[in-house]
This record gives structure tokens, C-alpha cells and sequence, in this order.
């Protein structure tokens, strides 16, 4: 009986654990779990559609057919790939962000060349993820 008890005290201690170690900070959408390889930085820039910019070059790029591809092209003139997800959504579907200066963070992840976001600021403005609201807000700045 006391090595059930003993069993049971375990799992309810790595559960909670668990929970902890995946836990999103309301306001930044930061995630705490073991994991995470991605890198925290910053980068400045502008969004730009890769397949347009490539297309300068001579690339054979046919975004009428198969969308834009919204990138981070930084200062030093390195695309950058946002991964899409939740957070970036809103980031990677209106055009009215793009060709403007831009600050993003998100994790790192250097091989892979992209960027899980978790927060831009555009004019002055700072996004991040809201868990109470559900989406990338300012709420954090208020
Ligand atoms: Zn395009």
C-alpha cells in the first residue's frame, strides 16, 4: 500500500512539474520547457515576400499562383523565416506590415534560419502574446 502511495505521490509530482515546465507567461506568450533550443534574439529589418525579391534577381517566382512568402530580410540582408503559428499569423498575413522597419523576437533556431515569434514592434508599437486575450496585443505595454 505505501509503495502505491509512494507511486502515485511520483506521478502526481511529475505531472505537476510538467505542467509547470510548459508554462506560458500571460503576456509575452514565453514558453519554459525543457525543450526549447531556440535562442531568444532580436532582429531588425522589413518584411518582404521572398518569392517578389527573388524575383528581382531572376528567380522564377509566381506569387499569383502560390502566395506571397513573408520573410524577415535584417539589416545585414539575411531572409529570415517566420514560423507560422499562432502568434505570427497576423504578422504573416497583413500586408500592411511590409517594407517597413520592424524590430522581431522570437527564439532563435540558427540551423533552421528561423524564428519562432514572440514579439515585433512596429511604430512604436509592441506586440507580444496575450494569453488572456488570445492573440498578439499590446497588452503588456499598458
Ligand atoms: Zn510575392
Amino acid at each position: 500500500m505505501k509503495k502505491a502511495t509512494l507511486i502515485l505521490g511520483c506521478l502526481i509530482l511529475l505531472f505537476v512539474s510538467s505542467a509547470i515546465a510548459e508554462e506560458e507567461n500571460i503576456y509575452s506568450g514565453k514558453v519554459h520547457n525543457q525543450k526549447m533550443t531556440g535562442v531568444e534574439r532580436s532582429f531588425k529589418g522589413e518584411l518582404i515576400c521572398l518569392g517578389c525579391n527573388l524575383k528581382e534577381s531572376g528567380a522564377r517566382a509566381d506569387c499569383k499562383t502560390h502566395g506571397h512568402n513573408i520573410r524577415l530580410k535584417t539589416q545585414n540582408g539575411v531572409f529570415l523565416t517566420i514560423l507560422p503559428n499562432q502568434y505570427s499569423d497576423k504578422l504573416l498575413a497583413d500586408n500592411s506590415f511590409l517594407h517597413k522597419p520592424i524590430e522581431i523576437t522570437g527564439y532563435h533556431f540558427a540551423k533552421a534560419n528561423t524564428l519562432d515569434l514572440l514579439s515585433y514592434t512596429i511604430a512604436e508599437k509592441t506586440m507580444s502574446w496575450c494569453v488572456a486575450c488570445q492573440k498578439m496585443d499590446d497588452c503588456a505595454q499598458k
